[in-house]
């Protein structure tokens, strides 16, 4: 299980506390409620989330009858997971037919190009041809850090100088990926926040020069959020994922944290899918989100 190393700071800082809890308290009782519910504060499922888990494991003891803590961690485990599930498809969304363009957003830091690198290695190594279009013309040494990883993956980045008009890079990259016959094309965006209306002006009209060009396409827009930032991430989600047409998230340096909790927050407060996650630096440290495997590598 993939996951299992990448989450590592979380398993000891959350299942290893609710572990502790269980076998130091035994009895199921109002004490056992409010440890639990700190301990899951405390790795970032966030308030709300916090309380409507624990609401539901109440019920869940009650009809079950269940009296001893030990017999609590599957319930948990299942609830968790049922949390992780609602209404998720978790897979990436491609082209029926011909090119599938994917669109990153996301505020500056976050891992944003890191992941491109990591997906574009990942369609590659299936056998799918892939561009990379140099989308965020404002940060200084955004496209210089793509090439970086294209060249590491072994694929072209289209681009333009600093400064010049995203929505025009994205044009040259939709005409280039068509030319040379390209499945899959990511595109990277400017991600600073400080001109909110700004940027959103920005991605809408890349929206719409790509959508002029492939009626289909965006076919996926992935909001990339930092994991290590606990409850900012959450914010920014809420701060980008109404506006801009995300379709689906991703999280990264899950492996930086014991603040893993956060997806189960975001998943259960956004109605987002959480499609991605980064576990590392590396090419390979990226997986599909799939909730099963999340909270079975928490609790393994
Ligand atoms: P961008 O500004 O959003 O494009 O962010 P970058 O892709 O440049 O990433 C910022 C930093 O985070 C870099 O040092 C990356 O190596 C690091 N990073 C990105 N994803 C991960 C991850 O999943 N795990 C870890 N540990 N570090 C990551």
């Amino acid at each position: 299980n993939a996951f299992k190393e990448g989450l590592t700071k979380t398993r000891t800082a959350f299942v290893e506390k609710v572990e502790d809890l269980i076998t130091r308290r035994k009895k199921i009782d109002e004490e056992f409620y409010e440890e639990l519910e700190e301990i899951l504060i405390g790795a970032d499922v966030g308030v709300n989330t916090v309380m409507q888990l624990i609401e539901e494991l109440r019920a869940e003891v009650k009809k079950r009858k269940i009296e001893n803590a030990a017999d609590l961690q599957p319930v948990l485990s299942e609830k968790l997971v049922d949390l992780l599930k609602s209404n998720e498809k978790a897979g990436l969304q491609m082209a029926a037919s011909g090119m599938t363009v994917i669109l990153f957003v996301g505020v500056n830091g976050v891992g944003k190009t890191t992941t491109i690198g990591k997906l574009a290695h990942k369609f590659k190594s299936e056998g799918k041809k892939v561009l990379l279009a140099a989308g965020d013309t404002f940060r200084a040494g955004a496209i210089e850090q793509l090439e970086v990883w294209g060249q590491r993956v072994g694929v072209d980045v289209i681009k333009q100088q600093a400064g010049s008009d995203p929505a025009a890079v994205m044009f040259d990259a939709v005409q280039a990926a068509k030319q040379r016959g390209v499945d899959v094309l990511l595109c990277d965006t400017a991600g600073r926040l400080q001109n909110k209306s700004n940027l959103m002006d920005e991605l809408n009209k890349i929206y719409r020069v790509i959508q002029r060009e492939v009626p289909s396409a965006p076919h996926e827009v992935l909001l990339v959020l930092d994991a290590t930032t606990g409850q900012n991430a959450l914010s920014q989600a809420k701060l980008f994922g109404e506006k801009s047409g995300v379709t689906g998230l991703v999280l990264t340096k899950l492996d930086g944290t014991a603040k893993g909790g956060i997806v189960i927050a975001i998943r259960n407060e956004l109605h987002l899918p959480v499609k991605l996650v980064g576990l590392g630096e590396k090419m390979d440290d990226l997986q599909e989100f799939d909730s099963e495997q999340f909270v079975h590598a928490l609790f393994a």
